[in-house]
């Protein structure tokens, strides 16, 4: 089916922050498959993992213990201050099962009609609930009629919640990233997670984060709650989770963590040896070559360079970033600078129309990192050079 308008390029293999082609051209990688590979391509822990899995057991279901399941669900706990964890296959089934999560918890506490708060700007999925959440229309349109029990609030605004907790006694939940990614890499103020911690508490609300393309280490802490210690109620994960094997995560700790019993929820494939393998490995290697400090020192590195070369350019409105989560938006669209950069051999994403955005893999060296701030530097400088002089 053609729902995907995809670029005239094919990979045939890739090592640590460099992809191949199919004609071997190399190119470095600033995208990692969207926040996906952050350990890179070809990480030889995961390599191992999978590969010793695969001779032993691929899947049993959820019938049956899985112990690598557990094994993954302690150690998602330990590093995320959780204490349940619900494993599907994507970031979509892990906001889905956060959103039927607070619905139940609503049911539980006699709303017959539980309201989730959703932010302007956000992305949580494709699937229906996932859309309905979502705030872009484009993700939307066609798909009518969405489900009831959501209202939208302005993204990074405390007094638009304060003033549906004044007037809306069904709502139940928040749902939010702790820094926009699909929607233009929005960064929120600072204190404002905890700020809606305050809110939730204040009004018995669960808060749930939507930490897909943030989690695991992008953000330069595990988690991105974890910059302002705003411990969320539910967690939804996939994404980097697995370096590229299928593997979401819901989580939940304090009543959030009771809500489900048996036969509330499942999946068939959700939280198998495969993809519980692959995410341990993960987790392992973020740890033991601390990754999350790592991403905060070269996002650091990397936003110091592209403000200094891009920030007083007429037509860069901002360059702003989380740990290796960066943006540099324009004052108009640049879609066309990814096939430039394609060109250069560098790969990069531009999202919301505007908005530059870079997710290189957490395992690259500072001249790797380097490299990517000068072929983003050159494309934009010559782009800004075009379109000013176009528009004088
Ligand atoms: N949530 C966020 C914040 C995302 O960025 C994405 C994907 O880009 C999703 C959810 C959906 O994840 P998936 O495509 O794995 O369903």
């Amino acid at each position: 089916m053609s729902n995907y308008a995809r670029l005239p390029l094919t990979f045939d293999h890739g090592q640590g922050a460099w992809l191949w082609d199919t004609q071997g051209k190399r190119y470095l990688d600033g995208v990692s498959g969207i926040a996906v590979c952050g350990l890179g391509h070809a990480h030889p822990a995961v390599t191992e993992a999978i590969t010793d899995q695969a001779g032993r057991l691929l899947h049993t279901s959820n019938l049956y213990g899985i112990a690598a399941q557990e094994n993954l669900a302690r150690r998602l706990c330990a590093v995320s201050e959780m204490e349940a964890a619900f494993f599907c296959n994507s970031g979509a089934e892990a906001n889905e099962a956060a959103i039927k999560l607070a619905r139940l918890y609503g049911h539980g506490r006699g709303i017959s009609s539980p309201t989730i708060i959703v932010m302007e700007n956000s992305f949580h999925g494709r699937t229906m609930a996932t859309l309905t959440a979502t705030g872009n229309r484009k993700v939307q349109a066609g798909f009518e009629p969405l489900l009831g029990g959501f209202t939208r609030v302005p993204y990074n605004d405390i007094a638009a919640l304060e003033t549906v907790a004044a007037n809306n006694r069904d709502v139940v939940a928040v749902l939010l990233e702790p820094a926009q990614g699909e929607g233009g890499v929005r960064i929120p103020d600072v204190g404002h997670l905890a700020g809606v911690r305050r809110i939730c508490d204040a009004n018995g609300w669960l808060m749930m984060l939507d930490e897909v393309q943030t989690g695991m280490g992008r953000s330069g802490q595990w988690f991105a709650w974890q910059h302002e210690d705003a411990r969320p109620d539910v967690m939804a994960l996939a994404k980097a989770l697995g370096n590229g094997v299928p593997v979401g995560a819901c989580l939940a700790q304090g009543e959030a963590a009771r809500v489900f019993g048996p036969g509330s929820h499942g999946s068939t494939f959700g939280g198998n040896p495969l993809a519980c393998r692959a995410a341990l490995a993960v987790i392992d290697v973020i740890e033991g070559e601390d990754l999350c400090e790592r991403a905060a020192i070269l996002g650091q590195r990397m936003l110091d360079g592209l403000r200094e070369r891009l920030a007083p350019l007429p037509g860069v409105t901002d360059v702003r970033g989380k740990g290796l989560m960066l943006g540099i938006e324009l004052q108009s669209d640049c879609t066309s600078l990814v096939t430039e950069a394609i060109d250069a051999g560098l790969l990069i994403n531009v999202t919301a129309g505007n908005v530059i955005r870079l997710l290189p893999p957490l395992i690259i060296s500072n001249e790797e990192a380097d490299l990517i701030v000068d072929g983003v530097a050159a494309l934009v400088e010559r782009f800004v050079e075009f379109t000013v002089a176009e528009h004088a």
